[in-house]
């Protein structure tokens, strides 16, 4: 395993056995989580236990392929390249509660929601735990900006990717380490109902965010591939059993696109079927993606769906779009870089 997914404990365990103190173990994930490039940075270890870990744990970070800051709003966007060439997109927000990275879990998608760039070619594998957590540390030290929030709402299903997602988490999380509380991170689903069951079990005081996109199976169908095997009803139920697990409230995600489910009477539906669920909802107007016919609804649209909403008891926020000029949104920069190497 690479030393950066590892826990401390674990990473104490190995150095034990290399016949090193515990407190070296501490030093060396202390500097790991600083996002240092190589051992020779780590200045209190002794040059024979660098050049030692240098052989046998080479430090792996990603390069940057793309860097783009928004004129409008700061936001910056970077294509990173890992160490086997695939390349991963992370976007830096500044938010007025702080600087807040929205973070790939896998190179690509399989879940092929109709409306998203990232999952145009599929899945090409998953993420490491390190990978992830090298894109909020390198996120940090290229643009000096301190990270205290974070969104896995990057490319990728977090929850196809569970095992690895779950310790990157309690990596972030360390107090040796980021130190990111949890009550600071959101992971967003498309709805794999089993794995929705599982993270409730884990009890984290994360916010779960749900992509709802529809307000029944008739639409979600057509949207959300993954609607056929986890139908909208069992979605919801998952969603009130995790609350009930963890008192903590939803938060869904709605994209709105034109004349598919932005009506007035889909609001209304909605709010019938998440009757005694406490739930925040997002209204994302639409980003259009280049190989899809779908449009976003217009602002009427979205503010009617909004006033709807507000007056059934559920309160909504329509997101304010952040570096709409750096094709800041889910998986654009990444394919566009690669129709441009093709
Ligand atoms: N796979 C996870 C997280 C990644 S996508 C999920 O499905 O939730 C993060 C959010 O962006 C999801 O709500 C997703 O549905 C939404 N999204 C994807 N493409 C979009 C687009 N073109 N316009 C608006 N939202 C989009």
């Amino acid at each position: 395993m690479n030393l950066k997914s590892m826990t401390l404990p674990e990473l104490s365990g190995l150095f034990q056995q290399m016949g090193q103190p515990a407190f070296r173990a501490k030093q060396v994930y202390t500097w790991l989580h600083r996002g240092v490039r190589s051992y020779d940075e780590m200045t209190n270890l002794p040059k024979q236990l660098r050049d030692t870990l240098t052989e046998q744990y080479p430090i792996c970070a990603p390069g940057v392929v793309r860097r783009q800051e928004s004129s409008r709003d700061g936001t910056i966007k970077y294509l990173w390249q890992l160490s086997d060439g695939n390349c991963v997109e992370t976007v830096l927000m500044r938010y007025h509660y702080g600087n807040t990275v929205c973070i790939s879990t896998e190179v690509g998608c399989r879940m092929g929601c109709a409306f998203c760039a990232s999952t145009i070619g599929g899945l090409v594998r998953r993420l490491e735990p390190f990978e992830m957590l090298d894109e909020v540390l390198f996120t940090q030290v290229d643009s000096g900006l301190p990270i205290s929030h974070i969104v896995l709402m990057g490319i990728g299903e977090p929850l196809d990717n569970f095992d690895n997602v779950m310790r990157f988490l309690e990596l972030v999380n360390s107090p040796e380490g980021m130190n990111i509380s949890m009550r600071h991170i959101s992971l967003s689903t498309c709805g794999l109902v089993p794995k929705i069951d599982e993270l409730a079990k884990r009890k984290l005081q994360l916010t779960l965010s749900v992509s709802l996109h529809a307000p029944n199976d008739a639409i979600r169908n057509t949207i959300m591939p993954v609607n056929k095997a986890y139908p909208s009803e069992e979605l919801l139920a998952a969603c009130r059993r995790y609350y009930q697990a963890t008192s903590r409230r939803i938060s869904f995600e709605y994209a709105m696109i034109d004349g598919v489910n932005d009506s007035v009477e889909d609001a209304k539906e909605l709010l019938s079927r998440l009757k005694g669920l406490p739930a925040h909802f997002n209204l994302i107007p639409l980003n259009h993606v280049e190989e899809s016919p779908l449009k976003p609804s217009s602002r009427a649209a979205v503010a009617a769906f909004q006033e709807e909403l507000e007056r059934g008891g559920v309160t909504a926020t329509v997101r304010r779009t952040l570096g709409g000029d750096i094709d800041a949104s889910c998986g654009q920069l990444r394919r566009k870089y690669q129709k441009e190497i093709k």
